[in-house]
């Protein structure tokens, strides 16, 4: 113990003094005294002055050293401004794995003071929202942001439910942007992009809607003569007749919506392709024979190229993919026209193409085929009993089988509809 240490060393001081008094005189005993005690004074004013030097000036590598008391005074010291600086260094690494993390955020985080200004934000936050990352720091949020509804939000002070905001620069964007008060006067100003989100709702809206359409025309026929039946039950047999087949049609018209609908519905459920080897030969013999009852003689349909190759990949499906192409070629190529099947190797690639010589597409239609219901003309479509759904099945149907769809087409010249597949389904 360095206190009992001290004692001990005072106590040995004032008996060496006594000592010395009583040996050679009480003026050799105060005299040795005087001297022991004037320079311990000096010894701790020395170390006293150099613990304040320090205390100016801390750090770890220049802690004083000394003897006695005071050396046990600076080794103490010593460890606890290594301690210190040990716990510092862990809280800074700390801070910056946070600041990392919080920079890494795919959303956007601000951080606000109690009068709305920028602590901190992360690059996504800036970017969502046109920000500075350094230069607005300090700066009111509510003076930065551009938006109108994003400034009535924050002066509004109800943040139970997010904010929707469509923004156009730097790009056009759907955000989700939320405030989260925390720390009792700090908030978090949050900011999601919900763009791709945003468009799904916007397809499942249409879809619905287009569904609805759909139906409602056929439904409304069919109803209108149910009505005149009823209102008119001496009907001629004739005329009954006549309504009798339109029902039918249009009947027929719903059922093929809400098998193409279901088959849809199916593909996008993503269940796993059941895979076999399929008879891409056999196939186009089936298709051929399947276009000629469809043409009725109207068009010469042959098959223009057929190798021997094989494909990995489902038979009910790659029927009803290449199928839809053909019974499209057939309804959208006058009389007279002509269409060709052809099944070949390009590489290792296989490619099934359906080629015609009907109405042809202009270049703006091509690229929105697929989407469910586009239709170019959408009398024909029906007329030939098109659901609009065709092409969307067959995108579906082809991406399940990492397959490529390439339309080349000309107005009035006709079009050609060419799949290619991946050398790993392709079997020669
Ligand atoms: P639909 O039932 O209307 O035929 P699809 O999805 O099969 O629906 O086709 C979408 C649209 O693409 C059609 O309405 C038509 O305008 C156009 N189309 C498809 N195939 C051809 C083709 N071979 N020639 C010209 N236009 C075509």
């Amino acid at each position: 113990m360095v206190w009992l240490r001290s004692v001990i060393y005072y106590l040995f001081v004032t008996l060496v003094a006594l000592f010395t008094g009583a040996v050679a005189g009480v003026e050799w005993g105060l005299g040795f005294a005087l001297a022991v005690t004037l320079i311990s004074l000096w010894f701790h004013l020395y170390n006293l002055g150099r613990l304040h030097y320090w205390l100016q000036h801390p750090r770890v590598d220049n802690v004083p050293g000394s003897l006695l008391l005071w050396q046990d005074v600076f080794d103490r010291l010593y460890d606890q401004v290594r301690h210190q600086k040990k716990a510092k260094e862990r809280l800074s690494a700390t801070v910056d794995r946070f600041m990392s993390a919080g920079e890494a955020l795919p959303d956007g985080v601000i951080i606000l003071d109690e009068y709305d200004r920028i602590e901190w934000c992360n690059p996504a936050a800036s970017h969502h929202l046109g920000l500075n990352q350094l230069a607005d720091v300090g700066q009111q949020v509510t003076h930065l942001v551009r938006h109108p509804p994003l400034r009535d939000y924050l002066k509004n002070q109800d943040f139970s439910h997010p904010l929707m905001l469509r923004v156009t620069r730097p790009q056009e964007q759907v955000l989700s942007v939320q405030l989260v008060p925390f720390d009792s006067t700090r908030k978090l100003l949050l900011s999601r992009d919900i763009t791709s989100l945003d468009r799904v709702q916007t397809v499942h809206r249409d879809f619905v809607a287009n569904v609805s359409h759909e139906l409602r025309t056929p439904l409304t026929v069919v109803g209108g003569f149910i009505e005149t039946m009823q209102d008119m039950p001496d009907l001629d047999a004739g005329t009954r007749n006549q309504h009798l087949q339109l029902m039918h049609d249009q009947t027929q018209r719903m059922q093929r919506l809400v098998e193409d609908l279901l088959t849809l519905s199916r593909l996008e459920s993503g269940q796993q392709l059941r895979e076999e080897e399929v008879d891409v030969p056999q196939l186009l013999q089936q298709l051929l024979t399947e276009a000629e009852g469809l043409s009725q003689g109207r068009h010469t349909v042959s098959i223009g190229a057929i190798a021997r190759a094989k494909l990995i990949g489902n038979h009910d499906e790659l029927h009803s993919a290449f199928g839809n192409l053909v019974s499209n070629a057939i309804r959208y190529t006058p009389a007279g026209g002509s269409i060709t099947l052809g099944w070949e190797l390009r590489g290792e690639q296989g490619h099934f193409f359906v080629r015609d010589t009907g109405i042809g597409l202009a270049p703006e239609h091509i690229p929105r085929l697929t989407e469910r219901f586009y239709r170019v003309d959408r009398g024909r479509s029906r007329n030939t009993g098109g659901t609009g759904l065709g092409l969307a099945i067959v995108k579906h149907i082809l991406q399940r089988h990492q397959a490529q769809m390439v339309i080349q087409s000309k107005l009035g010249e006709g079009s050609e509809f060419a799949v290619k597949f991946p050398a790993q389904r392709t079997l020669d």
